[in-house]
């Protein structure tokens, strides 16, 4: 049983993010985390080190896509170069922060987004869930009542605190770069982005 995986472990049987990982790819395989400047300065605050992310275009497209459910999220997360912030990964594609026992980054160091998966959310409050990465088949199998939310353990007040901070970041870093100069024109060539490693290499 992981002694720090994704989510705080209910008591009991073998966690679910440790079961889903006998089973499949997990959420922290399979992603590319956006990261706002808020997350930057918590992990860099814990870790010491500021070369965990870099500014790029999302390998799968539809994180470029406008949600119509969340009109201002392609606004606040994508620039007008499509590139997000995004924490790096290893060569085998897991986050650069997945260890052998789970995420090695304390909850609420962890980048916002991840904090709040399975919630579903937008701008205006929580919507639900959305656990499509999870084996909900295999893991709910024998729990007839339950749902990813409720075997993570997982607390609305949590959800909608971390909901909250997650789109203040994001609406004051988009405010922050709309006032910086006017911003760029919108068929500007892309500026020079700090070197960082695309990938950083597999432990
Ligand atoms: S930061 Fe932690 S929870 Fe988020 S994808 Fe990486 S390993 Fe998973």
């Amino acid at each position: 049983m992981p002694d720090n995986p994704t989510h705080a472990a209910p008591e009991g049987d073998m966690h679910p993010c440790a079961r889903c990982a006998t089973l499949q790819r997990t959420c922290c395989q399979q992603t590319e985390i956006l990261i706002t400047t808020g997350d930057i300065a918590r992990i860099a605050a814990h870790t010491g080190r500021s070369d965990f992310w870099s500014l790029r275009r999302p390998e799968d497209p539809e994180y470029l896509e406008h949600d119509p459910d969340d009109p201002n999220w392609r606004t606040y997360t994508v620039d007008e170069h499509d590139r997000r912030r995004m924490l790096l990964r290893k060569e085998s594609g897991d986050c650069m922060y997945l260890g052998k026992a789970g995420c090695v980054l304390p909850v609420e160091v962890r980048p916002l987004i991840c904090r709040l998966y399975p919630f579903a959310f937008n701008e205006r409050g929580l919507t639900g869930m959305d656990a499509h990465y999870c084996p909900t088949t295999v893991l709910l199998a024998d729990k007839p009542k339950a749902t990813m939310l409720t075997v993570l353990g997982m607390d609305p007040l949590d959800g909608e605190r971390w909901r909250r901070t997650l789109y203040q970041e994001l609406r004051e870093h988009h405010e922050l770069e709309r006032g910086r100069a006017g911003g760029p024109a919108r068929n500007a060539p892309a500026p020079e982005v700090p070197p960082t490693h695309e990938r950083v290499p597999s432990t």
